[in-house]
C-alpha cells in the first residue's frame, strides 16, 4: 500500500465527491477488504479520484438440506 502524500478528504455521502462536491462521479473496480467493500471512484467535474467504502455486514446463514453443491456432481454433461 502507498502513503498518501497529499491529505485526504472525507465525507460520509454516497456518490458525492469529497474535492468539489459535485455528483458526477464514475464508479470503476470493486474490491473486496476484510470486512469492507470499496469501488474506485473518479470525478468527472474535478477530475479526483478516490475510494468510496462500504460495510460489510453478517445477514443470516441459508443452506438447503439434502442439496448438493453443483460442482460436486459427476461428469454427465460431458459427453461430446
Ligand atoms: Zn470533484
Amino acid at each position: 500500500m502507498s502513503v498518501a502524500t497529499k491529505e485526504e478528504l472525507v465525507i460520509t455521502e454516497e456518490g458525492k465527491c469529497a474535492v468539489c462536491g459535485g455528483k458526477n462521479v464514475q464508479y470503476g473496480d470493486s474490491e473486496v477488504a476484510e470486512q469492507s467493500v470499496y469501488y474506485e471512484i473518479d470525478c468527472d467535474d474535478c477530475g479526483a479520484c478516490g475510494r468510496e467504502w462500504y460495510n460489510l455486514e453478517y445477514q443470516d446463514t441459508r443452506m438447503v438440506p439434502g442439496e448438493k453443491p453443483a460442482g460436486a456432481r459427476s461428469i454427465e454433461g460431458d459427453r461430446e
